[in-house]
């Protein structure tokens, strides 16, 4: 799978683009990242990707041109499954949708910045609009790497133990069961006598049911 992100901040998205699972799966060749930094497509001697709204108003918006500049010369080198901006008031952003996306061979992110792209970039580029939450960010940086890593940990093969990211949390519409590590007891804090228990269908039955009790408790809505 391959991952282009056009962003005016190409630092913002160094580290959390460079560290744990979503490190190790480039590493592995299982994922190709690239941050594309949108001031290599302007034209002039500023650099600028961002004008003054028309009508008036606070606030800076980016501009079509060097957008469009980008993606079309992305384009022109493969087919692209799917062109994200990150937005607001975009569709919230969830497991379900990780999954879909980390079934595509090559998506854009493109993360936007002041008060928003110019709308013709969302009406004629842009074939997906996902929204990390309902709250606003100074950039799409972070949620660009909020969807990647999302994305990166579900492609098969980067997390060792497959089971690992199939357990996880909304993978099966139900949250993970607690863990537990030594020591088993702290300050007279007692990990479950079942876990030491070294039954394991015990165990996995026990986990089930943590599962179905935290989700009707903490996400009765799933
Ligand atoms: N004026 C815009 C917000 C601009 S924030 C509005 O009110 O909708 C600047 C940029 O940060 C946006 O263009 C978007 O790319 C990104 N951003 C901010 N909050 C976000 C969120 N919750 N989800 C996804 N992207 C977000």
């Amino acid at each position: 799978m391959r991952i282009d992100i056009i962003t005016v901040l190409p630092e913002l998205l160094e580290s959390p683009l460079n560290y744990s699972i979503v490190k190790r799966a480039r590493d592995k060749k299982l994922v190709e990242i690239n941050v594309i930094n949108l001031r290599d497509f302007t034209n002039d001697r500023y650099k600028s990707v961002d004008d003054y709204a028309f009508g008036g108003g606070a606030g800076m918006v980016m501009m079509i041109e060097p957008v469009h500049k980008a993606i079309e010369k992305l384009k022109s080198e493969r087919v692209y499954d799917e062109i994200i901006y990150t937005s607001p008031d975009g569709e919230k952003f969830n497991q379900k949708m990780a999954n879909r996306l980390s079934m595509k061979n090559n998506i854009i992110i493109l993360a936007g910045h002041y008060k928003g792209v110019d709308q013709r970039i969302r009406d004629h580029l842009i074939t997906m609009e996902i929204s990390i939450g309902d709250y606003v960010l100074s950039g799409g940086e972070i949620p660009a790497s909020v969807i990647t890593d999302a994305i990166v940990r579900l492609i098969p093969g980067v997390i060792s133990d497959e089971q690992s990211a199939l357990s996880d949390s909304f993978q099966d519409d139900l949250l993970s069961p607690p863990v537990f590590t030594r020591p088993s007891e702290f300050m007279g804090w007692k990990v479950p006598d079942i876990l030491l228990s070294g039954n394991a269908a015990d165990i996995e039955e026990w986990r089930h049911e943590q599962s179905l009790e935290r989700t009707k408790k903490l996400r009765p809505s799933i």
